[in-house]
């Protein structure tokens, strides 16, 4: 079973935002496209796992730390006495490796993954022994692109092909041994000291005036533009305080040391002509600090 799902990286989010509302550079746009391409073979990958039994606990998205060291799991499996650590690469094209080496389809020379592999393990070792817990790890590296190929001299049993990702999970699920209070108690703890990094330090610079103003249809991404609640594009029609709540929570992640005012939220949903909409909506669903002259809103 799945005990903590992926969530879409708030990186993400935010940059989603972003390329709605500015235009990025090539260097961001290319940085977009690979976080997106990279969670969406996340995503791909955790679908796969569906499939194991319930005798497995499935944690996505694990940012550890032991020592001053700091590292990232993708997928990590609580099986009984056994953990696996799960490194999913979304890669696609024709890979090489040489001397111990990796290249990538235009030949340059990447990150060797079986090293950050290798480093995770020893890393995850460690805390699993500090927290009490001196089980095994399996670390394996998973291709789960049907468009990629890896040119290796010789065979590695870390490395798993999409060609065999159905073997891999059937032996998985052959050796089912029954979880105890043990084994979700280390999924607990794990999950407890999971860090969150925050994406802002990394998000393309960007400032509320210079950012496109108005509401994004819900379905479509397209902006709404003569003043109504109803898609031009694909003819969607959203509820006011649905839309206006949307906006809202677009503004408070992008700008989370901005005060929220009945003016900067009219200004930021561009789309509404009404004041008084955007005042009953506040007023319904935050709590008005009235502060004489810097009256804001603050969450209930
Ligand atoms: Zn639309």
């Amino acid at each position: 079973m799945v005990f903590k799902e992926r969530p879409e990286p708030l990186g993400l989010v935010l940059t989603h935002f972003l390329n709605a509302r500015m235009k990025l550079t090539e260097d961001e746009q290319k940085h977009y496209w690979t976080i997106k391409k990279g969670y969406e073979g996340e995503v791909r990958s955790d679908t796969w796992l569906k499939n194991l039994t319930d005798s497995w606990l499935v944690l996505h998205d694990l940012l550890l730390e032991y020592n001053q060291s700091i590292f990232q799991i993708d997928t990590l499996i609580i099986a009984y006495e056994k953990v696996y650590i799960l490194d999913v690469k979304n890669f696609e094209g024709d890979y090489a490796v040489k001397d111990d080496k990796w290249y990538n389809p235009a030949g340059v020379l990447q990150k060797n993954p079986l090293h950050q592999l290798e480093r995770c393990e020893t890393l995850l070792n460690k805390l699993l022994l500090e927290l009490g817990y001196p089980y095994t790890i399996e670390s394996y590296l998973i291709f789960n692109n049907p468009e990629f190929h890896l040119y290796i001299p010789t065979i590695h049993s870390a490395i798993i092909f999409p060609t065999q990702l159905n073997r891999f999970l059937k032996r998985l699920n052959s050796k089912p041994v029954p979880l105890s209070k043990k084994h979700y108690q280390l999924a607990k703890q794990l999950e407890s000291l999971h860090k969150i990094e925050s994406p802002y330090p990394r998000l393309p610079s960007y400032t509320f005036e210079e950012l496109r103003k108005g509401v994004i249809c819900h379905n479509c991404k397209a902006f709404l533009t003569d003043g109504t609640l109803i898609c031009k594009k694909c003819g969607c029609i959203e509820d006011a305080e649905a839309a206006i709540l949307r906006s809202l929570n677009e503004f408070r992640l992008l700008f989370p040391d901005n005060k929220i005012t009945v003016d900067t939220i009219y200004d930021w949903c561009g789309s509404i002509k009404s004041k008084k909409v955007i005042r009953r909506v506040l007023s319904k669903n935050f709590v008005l600090l009235d502060k004489a002259r810097a009256s804001h809103y603050v969450e209930k």
